[in-house]
């Protein structure tokens, strides 16, 4: 005898029948195939017992006094709970049997008396066979509908988060040209609100609909091409990007491939932008400041220092003159002794902006050169790949421009005006020489500019 086998398992059979010897054989039969079998002998007490624990078949006898088979099948029939226990009429072959009766009555087969056992247990065993299918069913609707309410679930989880999200979320996928192959746009597949706001459209409006390749030719057209090469590449692409409706936006979004197109997330980093622009223009000011001469808003030493080393370090490898004007105020401490200080403020600042001015003047016209204020009342001219003789044109110009200005100096022996002596150097940088040459060739100049007679300029040689 197999003892794994557990009553249980074959199937739980109901026998009713008035006569108790066929009970005896049948159950006997039954249970040696390894059924559980009960039996009872009325119809009365088979509804009462199906109630306490439910058959998975019943073997209904049909004709038994007070209720016969049909009738005990009737209330099972109509009785929600016990609607679904199948039940196989058994008639005596004298009987008169009504088949059309039986089925109508809601039995779901018959056997026939004397039994056959193994005809009684091949009907057992399909009834048996689709209540097993039937479980087994029921148990998948059941576990499907579960899944469906789980899915369900994690859906309208996502949605709120979609909706409730700060930053915005859409997912894109890519329509390609049927022929090339190429991507020719993309078609909204999810979008949340905040999204939706950027596009100033509905998101009815949005979702399923070809809008990108429209809305990016409003803003960077070279987008689309960047978002078709994270669907074609995988590549993700992450940066900033300025929208220029309403004041202007500033979003920072990353675009991740995602199936045959890809999702994207933006947010808006306006107010954070605004101050890294405001903290550019202010560092940009302070550079300014940092390199110009309070009194006389011309470059200031540090402003030269720097220029002057970066120059040198070009022409180097250019290999072309740059030259030097070194210039220096006539008699200027009578000046300030006469007028007094202030007034000599104002005309170091009077003419370090005709220098200026004039350097930037078509006349002149080189506005890369620089003008900064050496020091006191000197001041030096930085001219890049120029040679000498150019340089000393622009050194006669600045000379008598200054000379016309006329500013009154009583006390200065030419001409009682203010004049300037310059010194005029140029050279071709080498690696072997310093800036520091250059300088000191223009102060020599410019010495002897001074023992000349001031009011005039002199060449290094
Ligand atoms: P020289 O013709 O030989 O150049 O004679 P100088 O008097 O101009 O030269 P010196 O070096 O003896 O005097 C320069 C004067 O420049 C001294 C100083 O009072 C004046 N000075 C230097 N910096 C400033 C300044 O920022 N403002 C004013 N008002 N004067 C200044
Ligand atoms: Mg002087
Ligand atoms: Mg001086």
């Amino acid at each position: 005898m197999n003892i794994d086998l557990k009553p249980e398992d074959k199937g739980n059979i109901l026998l009713v029948d008035d006569i108790p010897e066929n009970l005896h054989l049948l159950s006997d039969l039954l249970t040696k195939r390894g059924y559980t079998v009960r039996s009872v002998t009325s119809g009365k007490m088979a509804l009462k017992t199906v109630k306490v624990k439910h058959p998975d078949v019943i073997l209904l006898d049909i004709k038994m006094p007070e209720m016969d088979g049909y009738q005990v099948c009737e209330v099972l029939k109509n009785d929600d709970n016990l609607r679904d226990i199948p039940v196989i009429f058994i008639s005596a072959l004298d009987d008169v049997f009504d088949k059309v009766k039986a089925f109508n009555s809601g039995g779901v087969d018959y056997v026939t008396k004397p039994f056959q056992v193994e005809e009684v247990v091949a009907r057992l065993e399909n009834q048996l066979t689709i209540q097993r299918q039937k479980r087994l069913l029921e148990a998948e609707v059941s576990q499907r509908r579960q899944t469906e309410e789980v899915l369900y679930q994690s859906r309208a989880l996502l949605a709120s988060i979609l909706n409730s999200s700060l930053d915005g979320v859409a997912a894109m996928q890519a329509v390609r040209n049927p022929e090339t192959g190429d991507i020719e746009d993309f078609r909204c597949l999810v979008v949340n609100p905040v999204i939706a706001r950027v596009f100033q459209r509905n998101r009815e409006d949005m979702i399923g609909k070809l809008v990108m390749k429209k809305f990016l030719s409003h803003i960077d057209p070279e987008l689309f091409d960047q978002f078709v090469n994270v669907v074609e590449t995988g590549e993700a692409l992450e940066r900033d990007f300025h929208y220029p409706s309403n004041n202007g936006y500033w979003y920072h979004f990353v675009a991740v491939k995602l199936g045959d197109g890809f999702s994207i997330s933006i947010r808006d980093i306006t107010s954070r932008k605004k101050i890294e622009l405001a903290l550019q223009e202010a560092n940009q000011q302070l550079g300014l400041i940092a390199n110009l001469d309070g009194l006389t808003k011309v470059g200031n030493r540090r402003c030269f220092n720097e220029r002057i080393a970066r120059e040198w370090q070009e022409l180097t490898e250019k290999q072309q003159p740059l030259s030097l004007i070194l210039f220096d105020i006539d008699y200027f401490k009578l000046y300030n002794d006469y007028y007094g200080h202030l007034a000599g403020d104002e005309c170091l600042f009077k003419i370090a902006q005709l220098v200026s001015t004039l350097i930037r003047h078509q006349d002149i016209n080189r506005p890369t050169d620089l003008v900064a204020r050496y020091g006191g009342e000197e001041f030096v001219i930085l001219l890049t790949n120029t040679d000498l003789s150019e340089t000393v044109i622009v050194a006669a110009r600045i000379q008598t421009a200054i000379r016309k200005l006329k500013i009154p100096h009583i006390q200065s022996q030419i001409q009682g005006i203010v004049t300037i002596s310059l010194g005029i150097a140029s050279v071709i940088p080498t690696l072997a020489l310093t800036p520091d040459k250059l300088i000191g060739n223009a102060d020599q100049a410019l010495y002897q500019a001074k023992q000349q007679g001031r009011d005039r300029y002199c060449i290094y040689s």
